[in-house]
């Protein structure tokens, strides 16, 4: 049974399906977006698929607590948490916002979220028998990029993959936990940014695409598998070759 934040749409809707289609029950959570949330969950529920929507803050302790116990009282165990949720601070009025709320809110729902989720997560999963959680990052934490936008993700997602290393080796060996560090993706930012920027990303990447949602829910689903059972404390890069570690 598996949990993913931020399903309501973009990446997280698409490791919510993936999830779905190789046999998970999947809860759907989402802070906002009630409407996108239950028609994630719907269409798992239409392909015969079991799923609930559930609304919850991921950096808020309570709202994690009550994510976590209705999950428990629908679906039993929890065996795989994928920690999704991201703040965005780039479209809609949020980009527009002064820089330290918009560090605030990255923080709070990147880093904190993930922090608070992964640590409900996997003292559920070490008492009920074990577990993987995967965790959202970014392909560019480790070589820059230059913009004020990108100085704020690369603290909270670089944050991301120490933290995780840390947690893995806790919780060993009953919960494995990794990364995946996806690059540039179709999701509504780069949709919306305009045919010069996609020409951009096209150029610069060795596989001459952005990535897809569902490129990035194969590597989860891969990682949360069993056949990843010897892998914790690791980060896959999903992007094209970008950059390459
Ligand atoms: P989107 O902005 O499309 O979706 C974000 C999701 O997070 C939504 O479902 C949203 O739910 C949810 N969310 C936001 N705040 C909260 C919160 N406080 N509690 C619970 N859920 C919340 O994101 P993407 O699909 O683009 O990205 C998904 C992940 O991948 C993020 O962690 C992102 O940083 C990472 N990533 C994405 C890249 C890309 O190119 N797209 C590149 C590198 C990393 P709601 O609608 O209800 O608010």
């Amino acid at each position: 049974m598996a949990v993913v934040t931020g399903a309501s749409r973009g990446i997280g809707r698409a490791i919510a399906l993936t999830l779905a289609r190789e046999g998970a029950r999947v809860v759907v959570n989402y802070a906002r977006s009630r409407d996108l949330g239950e028609a994630v969950a719907a269409e798992i529920v239409a392909a015969g698929g079991e799923a609930r929507a559930v609304r919850a803050d991921v950096s808020r302790v309570e709202d994690v607590d009550r994510l976590l116990a209705s999950t428990h009282e629908t679906f039993g165990r929890v065996n795989t948490w994928v920690n999704n949720a991201g703040a965005d601070i780039l479209t809609g009025e949020a980009r527009m916002w002064p820089a330290a709320r918009q560090w605030d809110e990255v923080m709070a729902v990147d880093l904190k979220g993930t922090w608070i989720c992964s640590r409900a997560a996997a003292e559920a999963m070490r008492r009920d028998g074990g577990g993987v959680i995967v965790n959202l990052s970014w392909d560019h934490v480790d070589h820059g990029m230059g913009n004020a936008t990108a100085v704020i993700y690369a603290a909270a997602k670089g944050g991301v993959v120490a933290m995780s290393r840390c947690l893995a080796r806790e919780f060993a060996p009953a919960v494995r936990v990794n990364v995946v560090a996806p690059g540039w993706i179709r999701t509504q930012w780069l949709d919306g940014a305009g045919a010069e920027v996609q020409q951009r990303v096209e150029d610069a990447t060795p596989l001459a695409r952005p990535g897809t949602p569902d490129d990035v829910a194969a590597a989860v689903a891969f990682l949360a598998s069993a056949e990843a059972a010897f892998i914790t404390g690791q980060t896959l890069v999903v992007n094209g070759g970008v950059v390459m570690s």
